[in-house]
């Protein structure tokens, strides 16, 4: 193995994202290859929080986004595909919250495709995106403002935005916290913050029905890019500590391939038992679709 391989494959343990502890029990561990060499991550349940995190984790994971020099046309268009009905469904609740024309900030937002149908509805939007090439398609394919950088580093004004969005973008960050944190800040009293992400215990139950025939190794978390998992409880926890009241989880349906009937029937089905599950006993069997309120600058906080 050469050394820059060795740098890209390192892996560093890391303590609890929500509440710092270092006390957890493995839950699950997933053989993977990254830059052609074979890496071994783990799953792990906070036992103080109980919050799922991958640790050890890469030490570099920025670096696939990063190091990426081309697009492939077949991403764009699966992108596009897989993720429309999740953002023009989101877009009804969000009018109700944050009528248009309001100043949306989408983080992660890949090659747009969020913000132009935010666009489209009336918002005035921007974008923040640390891969270079998918912002320049953003720019150049969409005539979108998308900034080339990470949140935490882009030059943005305190209390200037109405919404910020991450959608299926926390899983993948180091410190989920920093993310809301910036959040908070960007956002003017009253704003809101909306997110989409993998669901802990969706994918806790995946992985033991996935196990029962492919073994305790199936693959199920993708532990190479998503780094944090949050259950309504863990993330309803967070939103509160960095200032966030109104807090609504919602369940939203998994992007399978939706080039079949078939799998698009599979995939609404399961979605309606779900909703149906988590109406009746709180237990959310699908990924999670978030909405927090920054408290307004009088302090009147509700939940
Ligand atoms: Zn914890």
């Amino acid at each position: 193995m050469t050394a820059e391989t060795s740098a890209k494959t390192r892996c560093i343990a890391v303590p609890c994202p929500l509440c710092t502890s270092d006390d957890f029990d493995p839950i699950h561990t997933e053989e993977t290859t990254y830059f052609e060499q074979p890496i071994s991550l783990r799953i792990v349940r906070c036992r103080k929080c109980q919050m799922v995190y991958t640790n050890p984790r890469l030490a570099e994971v920025n670096m696939a986004y990063e190091e990426r020099e081309t697009l492939d046309p077949q991403y764009i268009e699966h992108h596009m595909k897989t993720k429309q009905p999740v953002f023009t469904q989101a877009l009804h609740r969000l009018q109700s919250l944050c009528p248009a024309p309001a100043r949306v900030i989408d983080i992660g937002c890949g090659v747009g495709g969020f913000l132009s149908v935010a666009r489209k509805a009336g918002y005035d939007v921007v974008g923040i995106e640390p891969s270079p090439v998918d912002a320049q398609h953003a720019r150049e394919e969409l005539d979108l403002i998308v900034h080339d950088t990470l949140f935490e580093k882009a030059e943005l004004e305190a209390n200037s935005f109405d919404m910020v969005t991450l959608w299926d973008v926390i899983e993948h960050v180091e410190n989920p916290r920093g993310i809301v944190r910036r959040s908070a800040e960007v956002l003017r009293p009253g704003g809101w913050v909306v997110m989409r992400m993998p669901g802990a215990t969706f994918h806790r139950f995946k992985a033991r029905i996935l196990g029962l025939w492919a073994g305790p190794s199936a693959v199920v978390y993708s532990p190479v890019i998503h780094l944090s998992f949050f259950s309504s409880q863990t993330i309803r926890r967070l939103l509160t500590e960095e200032g966030f009241d109104r807090i609504q989880v919602r369940l939203t349906p998994c992007e399978w391939n939706s080039s079949t009937w078939i799998a698009n029937l599979l995939r609404a089905s399961w979605h309606a038992g779900a909703s149906i599950l988590a109406r009746l006993t709180g237990i959310h069997l699908d990924n999670l679709e978030v909405y927090a309120r920054r408290v307004p600058s009088n302090g009147s906080k509700d939940v």
